[in-house]
């Protein structure tokens, strides 16, 4: 007859200060498929010390939901136009999952978005009145960041020429305020109190940043992105640069964002 199984399981919080795939997998329950593992600041690692492989199925069963809620979360790319590629490639390295959005409908599955870069006028003309309504919605709701034209789409007053803004951040933005010779630039800017790599294409300049709203990162003097509440939007193209620290910010944003919303 066999002996009664005789185990403890150990249930260890481990704090992760960044992404590892591979850690991921070895602490990764059999009922998860691959999740965005970078989006929770903690997991839970489990050591048996000697049940049967049943035992430690049902243990690893019974914590699935837990493990469902940390990595349930998925984040959508606008994908009308512009350079949604590469955003898509920077979120999965930092070990997102990613869906590129492009129709109304495909918002509902998602727990945050970005807007990417491209020309802000031609993305009112793709997305429609209806569109831009539904969208509207979505920015108010979820988390959203939008880069440069997404920068410009999110913005309550838009100059240069005039046009509609989804009003989810309160700034005056300027379109292609840089002049000519300077349309497209690689500068140094501060992202905190540390020094970042911008890349400018044709970029927006924050001319008024409204009292809700957080000043992130700065070029000289002016404000390159800002966040208010849940939406985030940058001037430049961090997507284009080899540091990650802004959509490692974004995912942050949208990780708690769904622990708020659970509790
Ligand atoms: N100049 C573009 C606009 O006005 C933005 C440029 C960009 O997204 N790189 O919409």
């Amino acid at each position: 007859m066999k002996s009664p199984v005789k185990r403890k399981a150990h249930v260890t919080t481990v704090h992760h200060l960044q992404s590892n795939r591979d850690k991921d997998s070895m602490t990764r329950p059999p009922c998860v498929a691959h999740r965005p593992y970078a989006l929770q600041p903690v997991s839970i690692r489990i050591k048996f010390d000697s049940a049967t492989q049943t035992d430690s199925s049902i243990f690893l069963l019974l914590l699935c939901p837990l493990w469902l809620w940390f990595f349930s979360m998925t984040i959508g790319v606008l994908a009308l136009q512009g350079d949604f590629d590469a955003h898509r490639r920077r979120l999965e390295e930092l070990g997102a999952e990613v869906v590129l959005v492009k129709k109304p409908e495909e918002l509902d599955e998602i727990d945050g978005l970005v807007i990417p870069g491209g020309e802000s006028g031609t993305f009112l003309k793709l997305l429609g009145e209806k569109g831009f309504e539904r969208l509207k919605q979505f920015v108010r709701l979820k988390p959203t960041f939008g880069t440069c034209a997404g920068a410009i789409l999110l913005a309550t007053e838009v100059e240069n020429p005039k046009q509609a803004g989804l009003g989810a951040i309160d700034i005056r933005i300027r379109r292609n305020a840089y002049g000519r010779q300077l349309d497209s630039s690689i500068r140094e800017g501060m992202l905190g109190n540390s020094p970042l790599e911008m890349v400018f294409i044709r970029a927006p300049k924050i001319e008024r940043v409204g009292p809700g709203v957080e000043v992130i990162a700065t070029e000289g003097t002016d404000p390159v992105a800002v966040r208010q509440g849940r939406v985030m939007a940058a001037t430049f193209h961090p997507e284009l640069a080899p540091d990650p620290r802004i959509h490692r910010a974004f995912l942050d944003l949208v990780g708690q964002d769904a622990r708020g919303n659970e509790s």
